[in-house]
C-alpha cells in the first residue's frame, strides 16, 4: 500500500497543510483511522497548552524550574509554583516537613 502527500484543511486555523505519505504511513502503524485536523503548528500550540496551564489534567509530569527558598539551590518541581508560596529543593523539603 502506498501513500501519496494530502492537502488538508485546519480546523483551528484554516491553513492548508500536508498530510505526507510518512505521516499517513506513520498513522495506519498505529491503527490511527482519523485523518489529523488539525495542522501542525495548532497541533503543538495544543499540546502546550494543554500542559501548561491546566492542573488537574497532568497524568504526564511535567517539572517546573524553581530557585529553592531555603537553600537558594536551583531546582525542580513536579508542579506548578504558586507566587508568593516558598517552593523547596527536595532535600529542603523534607527538612521543613520535618519540622513542621
Ligand atoms: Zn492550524
Ligand atoms: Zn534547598
Amino acid at each position: 500500500m502506498s501513500f501519496e502527500d494530502k492537502q488538508l484543511h485546519c480546523s483551528d486555523c484554516g491553513a492548508d497543510f500536508t498530510f505526507s505519505a510518512e505521516e499517513q504511513e506513520f498513522f495506519q502503524s498505529k491503527g490511527y483511522t482519523n485523518e489529523p485536523k488539525r495542522c501542525p503548528t495548532c497541533r503543538e500550540a495544543r499540546k502546550s497548552q494543554r500542559y501548561g496551564s491546566s492542573s488537574g489534567y497532568n497524568s504526564r509530569r511535567q517539572m517546573f524550574p524553581v530557585t529553592c527558598a531555603e537553600c537558594g539551590k536551583e531546582t525542580e518541581v513536579p508542579f506548578e509554583p504558586r507566587e508568593g508560596r516558598p517552593v523547596y529543593c527536595s532535600e529542603c523539603y523534607n527538612k521543613v516537613r520535618m519540622n513542621q
